[in-house]
């Protein structure tokens, strides 16, 4: 499993689960569960939910993944942006502790960008770090001129990861965005990073994956874990899949597979503004 290092040196896998939509509706949760401890198993023990998903119903799900393992999982969760003031933020992370089953959340996160100043939020984050209810924090959906404003407006503040949107094609952060996190030593995190599966049908990945004896998925995600620092959540209900999700942590694409994906996705020329599911 390749790592990617947080502040104070930690490692934390680069490849992990997303469980947006798990959880909720008819779901099969025993085949929900399955898939995720499935994924634990492979070494995808960074697991990233919200107090969104499902209205807690996703972080409820997680409880269970993580039970009798807490300290070998890496829970990431977010606060919504309207309930992200400074007393709100605590609130919705006490909320979510309780879903979680669990005492501490190892990142939190911004949702996206609302109408609380961010003083406010990271003023919440800072008071859950001193009292030990989240080990890290961050954003989600902030492109660069965001973390311009909170430079600016919270200069101490210890931004550990920025989740966006990135995969084969939405690659508009190659341009800007993830050259600035890589210079501010924020980790980040791309989500939908098989394009919420459109991407996989893609008739151009076939042959790269047969080369490697892969799926296509596992193609697009190796193509997201190339990048240092760059942290990857793909979502799957099905063992099976979350199987052929893992094999991306073992594959390393060579110049002629990444010029091949380049024609089929070409990167962006100028600055494209932050895409946002
Ligand atoms: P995704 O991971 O790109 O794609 C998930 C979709 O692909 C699901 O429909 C899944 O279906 C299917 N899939 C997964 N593996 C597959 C495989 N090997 N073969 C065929 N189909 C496969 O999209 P996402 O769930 O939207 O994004 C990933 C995670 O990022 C989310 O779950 C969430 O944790 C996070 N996220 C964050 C934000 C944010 O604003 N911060 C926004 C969106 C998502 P099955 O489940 O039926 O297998």
């Amino acid at each position: 499993m390749k790592h990617v290092e947080f502040p104070g040196g930690e490692k934390v896998p680069a490849l992990g689960l997303g469980t947006w939509k798990m959880g909720v509706g008819d779901a099969d949760e025993a085949a929900q569960l399955r898939a995720l401890m499935v994924g634990i198993g492979k070494g995808m023990t960074l697991i990233d939910t919200a107090e969104m998903y499902g209205d807690g119903r996703s972080e409820q799900l997680v409880a269970k993944a993580i039970e009798g393992q807490r300290d070998r999982i890496f829970v990431v969760s977010k606060v919504l942006p309207g309930n992200a003031s400074r007393k709100g933020t605590i609130k919705a992370c006490e909320n979510s502790l309780k879903n979680l089953n669990t005492t501490f959340i190892d990142l939190y996160l911004l949702h996206w960008r609302g109408t609380y100043p961010l003083a406010e939020t990271f003023a919440g984050f800072e008071d859950l770090k001193a009292a030990g209810k989240i080990r890290h924090y961050g954003v989600s959906n902030f492109d660069v001129d965001d973390l311009d404003e909170l430079a600016a407006e919270v200069p101490e503040a210890q931004c550990a990861a920025n989740q966006v949107q990135y995969n084969l094609s939405d690659r508009g952060i190659e341009w800007d965005l993830y050259p600035r996190c890589q210079k501010d030593g924020v980790a980040m995190m791309a989500y939908c990073p098989l394009g919420q599966g459109r991407l996989i049908n893609n008739a151009g990945l076939g042959a790269i994956a047969q080369k490697h004896g892969v799926t296509n998925a596992a193609i697009a995600l190796a193509f997201t874990l190339r990048l240092p620092g760059m942290i990857s959540i793909p979502k799957s209900s099905h063992e099976k899949r979350v199987l052929e999700n893992a094999a991306a942590a073992d594959i390393v694409l060579d110049a002629e597979d990444l010029a091949a994906l380049d024609k089929l996705f070409p990167p962006p020329r100028k600055k494209r503004s932050l895409a946002m599911t």
